[in-house]
């Protein structure tokens, strides 16, 4: 009984280290898709058949932690390599490095300066003798690590959702060695900002949009033979919350400005000081009660912002719905780049395939835990990253977790306790037998020793 116990964990402890990794080669392709802008809430707020329709054959994380800022590149470039910002150095939609004296916005970024602190999950694909594909994902059009994309686009936004996915599974169905692909789309995000959230009418219509995106997606997968086959992840970099003219920071009204140097203006502002550091801080600090200033090395460590050369010496932060400007007016009535905290900030995901559940649901998780699963999924080795596979890997179908593996763990501690009292009571009651055996034989001779006389 004590060596099945004992083979039993063994075999448990050893699969569990077995399935760490999928075999790459067997491993199905993967389709990761983002919707910019989806606020978890919405999926509660709107009418999503089709997207309820792909989590309810899969699963569903209501709500993701994604990092700080709460932006368009920063998170998409987390997603696929499971960093915080300051260690993949894409930190805002506007940087300015102090060493090389080099710009960067979203309009000027095929400098692969700015993307080559980190390796993006497609660049690893390939390195693993792969291919991966991509339609319109910040970076893919970009050469990473001297690694340019076969299959790839240049932006362009006027390319439509189906151009993009049918480019996608062209590749995907052509290319066997295609393991991983990925496919940006604009939407709710730009409805989100021009309209702000809170305009239920315009938001209702963005969102049906997206959702027979969606359902066009589960369409053509099927149509080409993909659909079930592949893993294919929905997912997107951060929410949105309304601003109002009501809610403006004016930094004209605090500080000259001719003092400072604003790199990144709203919600969160990068602000290198033109004098004194001290004075353009202290004036900072007392502008405005919904405005948190930081000096670089103070940024709290919970938002992963400081260590980076790339980080302004002075960090400005707006409370949820304000807006900082020099001055002027309100530039949108929908924002994000908040902290990460506010769940208004937070995206959602669904994932459908193989290697998923079915029906599952899970709260949350972190956006740099989906790297770790997605290089489980494609079979590749993760690179060092902020991520945990521990903490996601109960949306697989081949994964112990939550309670299997609470209930697993009791039955063999208790079958370990088991055995231990089993041992010792054993143990015990040879010591005991042993312990008794001399009396009675000495009793038995005794006796033995009175009869014989009687008998001679
Ligand atoms: P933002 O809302 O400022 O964080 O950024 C969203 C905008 O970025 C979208 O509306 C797109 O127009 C733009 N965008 C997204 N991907 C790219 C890209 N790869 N290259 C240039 N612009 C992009
Ligand atoms: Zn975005
Ligand atoms: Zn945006």
């Amino acid at each position: 009984m004590q060596i099945s116990v004992y083979l039993y964990a063994l075999i448990a402890c050893s699969g569990l280290t077995l399935s760490a990794l999928e075999n790459g080669s067997d491993a199905p392709a993967l389709l990761l898709v983002s919707f910019d802008g989806f606020r978890a809430d919405y999926l509660n707020k709107y009418s999503l058949p089709n997207l309820e329709k792909f989590f309810s054959d899969g699963v569903l994380v209501r709500e993701l932690t994604n990092v700080f800022t709460t932006k368009t590149f920063p998170n998409h470039y987390s997603l696929v390599t499971g960093l915080y910002a300051e260690s993949h150095g894409m930190l805002a939609s506007i940087m300015y490095d102090p060493v090389s004296k080099k710009h960067f916005s979203i309009q000027n970024d095929s400098d692969p300066f700015w993307w080559d602190e980190a390796i993006p999950i497609w660049v690893s694909v390939e390195e693993n003798g792969y291919r991966a594909a991509a339609a319109m994902w910040p970076g893919t059009d970009v050469n990473i690590h001297n690694h340019t994309l076969k299959y790839t686009f240049k932006y362009n936004s006027k390319v439509s959702f189906q151009a993009r996915l049918r480019n996608l599974t062209q590749w995907m169905t052509e290319d066997k060695s295609v393991k991983f692909a990925a496919l940006y789309w604009e939407e709710p995000d730009w409805s989100g900002h021009r309209y702000g959230p809170d305009n239920t009418t315009e938001m209702g219509n963005a969102l049906k949009e997206v959702d027979s995106h969606i359902g066009f997606l589960m369409d053509h997968l099927n149509k080409t033979g993909l659909w079930g086959k592949i893993n294919v992840i929905i997912t997107s970099d951060h929410g949105m919350t309304q601003c109002s003219p009501e809610r403006l920071i004016e930094l004209d009204k605090c500080i000259s400005a001719g003092s400072y140097t604003v790199v990144d203006l709203t919600p969160v502002a990068a602000i290198i000081p033109l004098e004194d550091n001290s004075t353009v801080y202290k004036n900072l600090s007392t502008c405005h009660e919904h405005m948190k200033v930081y000096l670089k090395n103070d940024v709290p460590d919970r938002l992963h912002y400081k260590n980076n050369e790339r980080i302004q010496p002075i960090i400005l932060v707006a409370d949820e719905g304000w807006t900082i400007v020099k001055h002027g007016n309100l530039p949108r009535l929908g924002d994000h780049g908040y902290d990460n905290m506010l769940p208004s900030m937070h995206p959602f995901l669904a994932a459908h395939g193989p290697a998923f559940r079915k029906g599952y649901k899970m709260s949350s998780f972190n956006s740099v835990d989906l790297y770790p699963l997605m290089c489980h999924l494609v079979g590749i080795s993760p690179k060092a990253n902020n991520g945990s596979f521990a903490r996601v890997r109960c949306a697989l179908v081949n994964e112990q977790c939550g309670e299997l593996a609470l209930a697993v763990g009791i039955v063999i501690g208790v079958l370990i306790i088991l055995t231990t009292f089993t041992c010792l009571f054993k143990l015990m009651k040879n010591r005991d037998a042993s312990s008794s055996r001399p009396f009675a034989r000495l009793e038995l001779d005794d006796d033995d020793a009175d009869d014989e006389p009687l008998l001679e």
